[in-house]
This record gives C-alpha cells, structure tokens and sequence, in this order.
C-alpha cells in the first residue's frame, strides 16, 4: 500500500479533501474523511471494541472474508466488479483500487481538466464509496431481519444515478439528462481529451 489514509503531515491530503468534497452532501465526505483515516465502523472494528461477537464479523456478501474497511470497499468481489465497471463506463483501461487515499487520488489524477473539472469528475468517486457503504449496509439489514428481496439497481447504476444527483444539485449548467450522464460522462463534464 502507497497510502493507507491521511496521516498528520498530509496537510496537502487534507486541503484536497476540504475543496474537493463540496459538491457532495456532508454525510458523504465524512464518510469519506473517515476512511482516509481507517475510522469507519467496520464490524472488525465494532468487534475490536467489544460491541460485535467474533461470530458476527462476516462480510455482507456471504464471500467467507471478515467484513473490514479494505475488504468492503477495495477487496471484496462485488467492490471489483463494480469498480471494473466504473472503469469500463469511463472508457479508462485501468485506474488504481488499493487503498483508499491512492484509489482517490489516482483517480482524480486522470482528469486532465483544470481543478474544477477534477473536483467534478472525483464526484463519481465519492459516489463510488457511498454507494459501496450504503449497500452493504443494506444487505446487514436484510440478513440480521431476514429479508431475502434485493435491490434490483445494479451498483454502477445507483454510482450512476448518485453522481448525476449530486452535479444536478451543485453545479450551475450541468443540465445533462441521466441517459447522457450514463452514456457519456465526460462530455456531460465538459472534458476535452
Ligand atoms: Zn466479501
């Protein structure tokens, strides 16, 4: 790992944060704050403090692993496909997915656009992570009551229909219908490239 989260010297890491997550809801850059700094209440952690049993560490996605911040959002299979099919939806070949603050900043990087043109494009990215959060959060419902009916929105629709909102609600001009956000993002963004 090149960087697990935000350290104290990582002032520059930080600012990046502060300009960066104004186009999403508040709740969102916490969340996303917090996992730069391996602070989200992952059932390993809630174990580690006493609050969950050993036998209730297991990941949402029934895949065997324990459920834990690199596991939810970068390890387990359903955070690979859907961050393939980000790729695949941006028409990128490759984009970095090893750690939180690296798969961040590496993606933001892709943009060759000015810094408003990055702040909007890493929206997608904050998407990416909430919606990853909330989903999984979701499937620990339904198996602690029960609930066997799922979430017909694949993953990358609901990243989708998540950034498009969010641009929608932020920037001025971003006028796009979804289906043009869907079919191509970068346009929608303005990107020349
Ligand atoms: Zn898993």
């Amino acid at each position: 790992m090149i960087m697990d989260g935000l350290g104290s010297n990582c002032t520059e890491d930080k600012e990046l944060v502060s300009t960066w997550s104004k186009l999403v809801p508040l709740k969102v850059s916490v969340l996303a704050w917090r996992l730069w700094q391996n602070r989200i209440p992952t059932k390993d952690s809630l174990i580690k403090r006493g609050i969950l049993e050993e036998s209730q560490s297991f990941c949402p996605y029934f895949c065997g692993k324990e459920e834990s911040e690199e596991h939810i959002f970068f390890e387990c299979l359903i955070a690979l496909v859907t961050w393939s099919e980000i790729i695949r939806w941006l028409n990128f070949s490759y984009v970095s997915h090893n750690s939180a603050m690296w798969s961040f900043l590496h993606f933001a990087g892709l943009c060759s656009g000015d810094i408003v043109m990055k702040e909007r494009f890493s929206v997608i990215w904050f998407g990416y992570i909430w919606t990853m959060w909330r989903r999984g959060n979701e499937e620990n419902f339904k198996s602690s009551e029960g609930h066997t009916e799922g979430n017909s929105v694949s993953y990358l629709e609901d990243i989708q229909l998540t950034s498009w909102k969010w641009l929608k609600s932020k920037v001025i001009g971003f006028n796009h219908a979804l289906i043009q956000w869907n079919l191509n993002p970068k346009e929608c963004l303005g990107w020349r490239s």
